[in-house]
Formats: C-alpha cells, structure tokens, sequence
C-alpha cells in the first residue's frame, strides 16, 4: 500500500476574491513504500502548496490525502499533527535548526516530544549525525557549521522520529552547487538507508534524474 496517495486535491487561495490564485486544480501523485520521487516545476506552480498538503500542515479545499492508508482529510486538527510529527520528516531551503542548541540537541529534541527517553533520542542522535559524516560536530552549535553541515544536521532532525515519508522543499537550493550535490548525495544516501519514501521538490534537472521518478508540475497537475 502507498505510504502516500493524494488524489483529485483542489487548492485556490484568497477565494471570490480579485487576488484568486487557483494553484492546484486536480492534482494527484502516489508513492510507493521507499520510493524517492523528485518533483520539478517553475516557481510559482505549486510545489509548496502540494508539500504543505502532503505534508498535513495545510489542506485541500477538496480531494483525498492518504497517509499509511489512513484518509487524513477526514481526521481532527489533532489527529493530524499526531500523524505529522509520527509519520513525516520534513527539510526545507533554510535549516530551521534551534540557535541556542547544540547539533545533538537539534537532532535529540522532536524525539523527547514524541515521549522518547533522553538516553535513547541522543543514542539515535549521534548515529544519525555519524552518518551524515559530522561525528566530530555534535557539540557545535548551528553557526559554528558551514550551510553543509547545518542542511546535514537539518536531515537528521528530519529523520530523528524514524518517520514512513520525507518531504523535502529545495533542501540544497541555498547551498552553492558543488556543495549541494555533495550535501544532496548525503540526503539520498539516508534516504536509501534508512528505505523512507521521500517527495523532493527541486530546480535541479540533474539531481532530480537521480531519483526513481520525477514528476512535473503544469496547470495545477502533477504530470
Ligand atoms: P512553488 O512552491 O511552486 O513556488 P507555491 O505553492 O509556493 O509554489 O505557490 C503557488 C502560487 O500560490 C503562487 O502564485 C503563490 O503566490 C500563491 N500562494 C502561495 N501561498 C499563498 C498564500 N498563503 N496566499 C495567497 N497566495 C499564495
Ligand atoms: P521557505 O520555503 O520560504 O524557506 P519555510 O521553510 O520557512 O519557507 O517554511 C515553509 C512553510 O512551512 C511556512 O509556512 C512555515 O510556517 C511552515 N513550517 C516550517 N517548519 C514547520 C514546522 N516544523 N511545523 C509546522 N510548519 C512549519
């Protein structure tokens, strides 16, 4: 069964206004358990939007999202972030990582909210980090690593609840190009390990060809 499906999602904001913007019509994607999908599309065509949707962070105006076979669009505000924080990992352009914590900590942290002993989550933690090759960083704190090691440290936080489904928003589009293939490789490389299924929205032709498929984006479809 797919760890997500999304099928016939609407999405139009400011609606019956003069600022309409009708950005998803009837858009649908499925992905299969460990499967890594790129989708690549201009600015603009609703990539965000989709994440955010897939995501649980956002809904549809109408359409299904199944999470784990599970509709979601038919579940609480409640049983939805329940399902986000169990089920998703999520990466975007930036890090997002806490200042004033260290990149264990960073790493540690969405493990203690999920009721995860302090022992076990740092356990998980220095593994996740020794596997993005930042054995040596995790007492740095994010602006003691260069955008590299921060977007690794941000992968690892993202895998930190051991989660069915990555969604990763341009995660090497603030990166200078030969770091981001080299940081992109670490994503995939985790991706692979750990069997997750990843969305992965990116500019990048050339990354994007790496992956099992790549979907584009056009008139508020997925093709
Ligand atoms: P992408 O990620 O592909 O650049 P987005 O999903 O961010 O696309 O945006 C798609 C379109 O929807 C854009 O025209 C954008 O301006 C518009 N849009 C996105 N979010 C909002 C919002 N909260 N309110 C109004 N318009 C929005
Ligand atoms: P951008 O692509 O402009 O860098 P961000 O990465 O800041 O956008 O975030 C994209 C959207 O996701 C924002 O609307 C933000 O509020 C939301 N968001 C980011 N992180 C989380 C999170 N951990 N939980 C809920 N919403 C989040």
């Amino acid at each position: 069964r797919p760890v997500l499906a999304l099928d016939a999602i609407t999405k139009t904001y400011n609606k019956g206004r003069p600022n309409e913007v009708r950005v998803l019509m009837d858009a649908a994607l499925t992905l299969a358990p460990g499967q890594v999908v790129a989708l690549v599309a201009p600015s603009g065509a609703g990539k965000s939007t989709l994440l955010h949707i897939a995501g649980l962070l956002d809904t549809p105006d109408s359409g299904t999202v199944l999470l784990d076979g599970q509709d979601m669009s038919r579940e609480s505000d409640t049983a939805r972030t329940v399902a986000r924080r169990q089920k998703i990992g999520f990466v975007y352009q930036f890090h997002h990582l806490l200042p004033e914590f260290t990149a264990l900590e960073n790493v540690a942290l969405p493990q203690l909210a999920n009721g995860v002993t302090r022992a076990a989550a740092n356990e998980r933690a220095v593994d996740l980090l020794d596997r993005v090759g930042l054995g040596k960083r995790h007492d740095h704190r994010p602006a003691a690593l260069s955008g590299g090691e921060q977007q690794r440290v941000a992968f690892c936080r993202a895998l930190a609840n051991a989660p069915a489904l990555l969604l990763a928003d341009e995660p090497t589009g603030n990166l200078d190009p030969a770091t981001s293939d080299q940081v992109f490789d670490v994503l995939l490389g985790l991706v692979r390990d750990t069997g997750l299924s990843a969305l992965i929205a990116t500019h990048n032709l050339a990354l994007a060809e790496r992956m099992d498929r790549v979907l584009h984006m056009d008139g508020g479809r997925v093709t």
